[in-house]
């Protein structure tokens, strides 16, 4: 791979958000250069932020990519045939557009699981309410019905059992013109969420992290608790291989979370791909001896891959969610601080606004129940 002035590599992140912010610490670690390409001045990942662009201008991606030895990405929105012309213009984009178009297009990952035999819950792509209605029908008369695009932490995703409950999605695909489908599912009766990480770098080293168990409040995750409480051995021996399975068989460059239910019935579903360092994989910051990030900016730049064993018995994060009645950050961050020595305290900076992800709280140690109210009362001190 080509280096920068020094020999480093460099490293070009689109998207400025949180992700791309907690790339930057191990950044610095490893000696890699890396600049990102935020929407906005002021975003979460300003610090590092040499260029400010819209991500879905093609010639503002070009120039920047010019600039940089392997483009890389915090969020997965940039346009698809930005990346292939990027790619034929012989820029290292990872994970690579073939792969990224699965954790674009929730229609296309379907498919694609569903050929690499990956158990997902019962789908099919609707164009419109006769044939929704029909799978509502088919389905006990309750299911979930998504658009394939655009969606993040729950918005995009419905519990319908009407067809109209979606009209005005069927009516937006309708004027965007591209005679485009809605996702519907079973809506799954699971007792709890997990989900894989796995780093798989272009030469093919892949790494996993232990599977760990996910809490979403609202649509919106909450908390993490790695490794999953054991229940059956089986079922992280399942999520384990579905994640190795995904990884291969999509070909993903970099970190992969694959977001799963565990159905009361026992089976293990696959909801999810993220080509991306995860909301589920923060606890690794502390917790795990590769953190996520840093094992993304090796996999990205073909490094070899760190050790992902855990850095003590339980770690647990807990999101912190702005809320409509804010103190003064710099307050609230001094009182968690001295209340909490032991809390790993995450502050990406942001805006706070109802609902909006601005930080987060690892706690490690020996003990679960410890742990998780440590972590708990620590992210609750924020709010
Ligand atoms: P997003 O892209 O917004 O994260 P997801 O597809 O992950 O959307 O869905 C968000 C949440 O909705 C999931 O974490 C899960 O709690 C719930 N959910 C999604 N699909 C189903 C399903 N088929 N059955 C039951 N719950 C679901």
């Amino acid at each position: 791979m080509a280096a920068g002035e020094h020999g480093s590599i460099r490293i070009g992140v689109i998207g400025g958000g949180q992700l791309a912010r907690m790339m930057v610490p191990p950044a610095i670690h490893l000696g890699l250069r890396i600049s990102v390409l935020a929407e906005t001045e002021g975003s979460s990942a300003d610090r590092a932020a040499d260029a400010v662009g819209d991500y879905r201008d093609p010639e503002t991606v070009y120039a920047f990519a010019d600039t940089v030895d392997v483009v890389t990405f915090d969020h997965e929105h940039v346009p698809r045939e930005i990346l292939r012309e990027l790619e034929s213009r012989g820029v290292a984009v990872h994970p690579r557009p073939d792969a990224l178009q699965y954790a674009q297009d929730k229609i296309l990952m379907r498919q694609k699981l569903a050929e690499l035999g990956v158990p997902v819950p019962a789908w099919a792509a609707v164009a419109n309410e006769e044939v929704l209605q029909a799978f509502i029908d088919g389905h006990g008369g309750r299911a979930v019905a998504k658009t394939a695009r655009g969606g993040y932490d729950g918005k995009g995703v419905r519990v319908i059992s009407q067809a109209d409950e979606v009209r005005d999605w069927f009516t937006a695909l309708a004027e965007d013109g591209h005679g485009g489908h809605l996702l519907v599912e079973e809506l799954v009766d699971f007792t709890r969420e997990l989900s894989q990480l796995v780093a798989r770098r272009p030469s093919g080293e892949i790494r996993s992290w232990p599977v760990v168990e996910t809490v979403q409040e609202g649509g919106v995750c909450a908390e993490v608790i790695a490794p999953a409480p054991v229940a059956d051995p089986a079922t992280l021996e399942e999520a384990a291989r579905i994640g190795r399975i995904v990884a291969e068989g999509v070909g993903v460059t970099g970190v992969l979370a694959v977001e799963m239910f565990e159905a009361s019935d026992g089976r293990v579903l696959v909801n999810e791909l993220a080509m991306r360092p995860h909301n589920s994989g923060h606890f690794s910051i502390e917790g795990s001896v590769t953190s996520q990030f840093e094992q993304h900016l090796r996999a990205v730049a073909d490094l070899p891959l760190g050790d992902t064993s855990m850095t003590a018995p339980v770690a647990v994060m807990v999101n912190v969610l702005g809320g409509p009645a804010e103190g003064p950050m710099p307050v609230r961050y001094a009182t968690v601080l001295a209340e909490h020595p032991r809390a790993k305290v995450h502050s990406y900076d942001k805006q706070p606004r109802p609902g909006r992800k601005v930080g987060h709280v690892t706690v490690t140690g020996q003990d679960l129940a410890a742990v998780r109210a440590e972590a708990r009362a620590a992210a609750a001190a924020f709010r």
